[in-house]
């Protein structure tokens, strides 16, 4: 009774490969409930994720993270991994970080990301990644971007989909489950350094003090896969996005904000929040 989750209804949106899955808050009590209860909490905890509530821990991952439910979730066992000290959530992810995500990785398949700053998502300033278990539906591919990267040629390199009209970087992970537990968070941590780079964001990595991100971004990763999207807004018409909308996963506040979406389509809409691509340029290959 503890997690006032929001409650939605799901339709899928077709475009440009990807069957995008579309919740639309159904019940506006619930969310006013849920926005008036995390007032009152705010104002009388001004960091939840810190001084959290009791009732949302799961479990301490390792010395550095624990982890906490998300208590105003959308979708079911939603999990955030927050630093246990305070860090700011502009500051770029750490092996730690990486450690934190892979243990719960290993523990269930899901999908985990991180809104690096407000302008991409960000609601909390202390650092947090989150999970979510996979498949995100009860129909289609567990992750609804999945085809694409599924369908694009297995290669060790990162590359960028020609469906995805903004500058990105992928990789496949190959074989998550193959590779060393304790070789793994230093992989992805490299990984995700190639693809700031790639992306034209970060290039320079201090190993002893916080990095700030040089521009908001979201990371998404399962088991099979690697995405990192620069970010330019938040908001297409007051449609907030955040990593999950490049999972191919929106949530709009009603039915108006449902046929912008259709109208439009999903596609553009995610393109008005990230960075345009430049026309024929694919990613610079690091
Ligand atoms: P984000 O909005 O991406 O920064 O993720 C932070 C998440 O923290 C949001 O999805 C909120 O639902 C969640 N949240 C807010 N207050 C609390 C709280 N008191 N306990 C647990 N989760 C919270």
């Amino acid at each position: 009774g503890a997690l006032e989750p929001i409650r939605t209804d799901s339709t899928f949106v077709a475009d440009s490969g990807v069957d995008f899955l579309v919740r639309t808050v159904s019940s506006l009590q619930n969310k006013a409930r849920a926005k008036r209860a995390s007032g009152t909490r705010a104002r009388r905890r001004p960091n939840p994720l810190l001084n959290y509530d009791e009732e949302m821990f799961v479990a301490d991952i390792s010395p550095t993270h624990r982890c906490l439910l998300n208590k105003y979730n959308v979708i079911d066992h939603h999990l955030l991994i927050v630093t246990r000290a305070f860090e700011d959530q502009r500051t770029l992810l750490t092996l730690a970080d990486f450690e934190a995500a892979c243990l719960c990785m290993a523990e269930f398949d899901g999908l985990a990301f991180y809104n690096g700053g407000r302008v991409a998502g960000a609601s909390q300033r202390h650092k947090h990644l989150q999970m979510i278990p996979l498949p995100m539906a009860r129909t289609g591919p567990r992750v609804p971007i999945d085809p694409l990267i599924e369908s694009s040629p297995r290669t060790k390199r990162l590359f960028s989909l020609p469906q995805l009209p903004f500058i990105h970087a992928v990789a496949h992970l190959d074989g998550f489950s193959r590779v060393d537990a304790q070789q793994l968070p230093r992989r992805l941590l490299r990984l995700y350094r190639r693809m700031l780079r790639a992306t034209g964001m970060n290039d320079r990595f201090d190993r002893s003090a916080p990095v700030w991100q040089s521009r908001p971004y979201n990371l998404l990763f399962t088991r099979q896969w690697m995405l990192l999207v620069p970010r330019s807004r938040e908001f297409y018409r007051g449609i907030s996005v955040n990593a999950l909308g490049f999972a191919g996963a929106l949530l709009v506040r009603d039915q108006r904000q449902l046929l912008c979406l259709r109208g439009v389509g999903p596609m553009a809409a995610l393109l008005r929040t990230a960075v345009k691509r430049p026309a024929a340029k694919g990613l610079t290959v690091q």
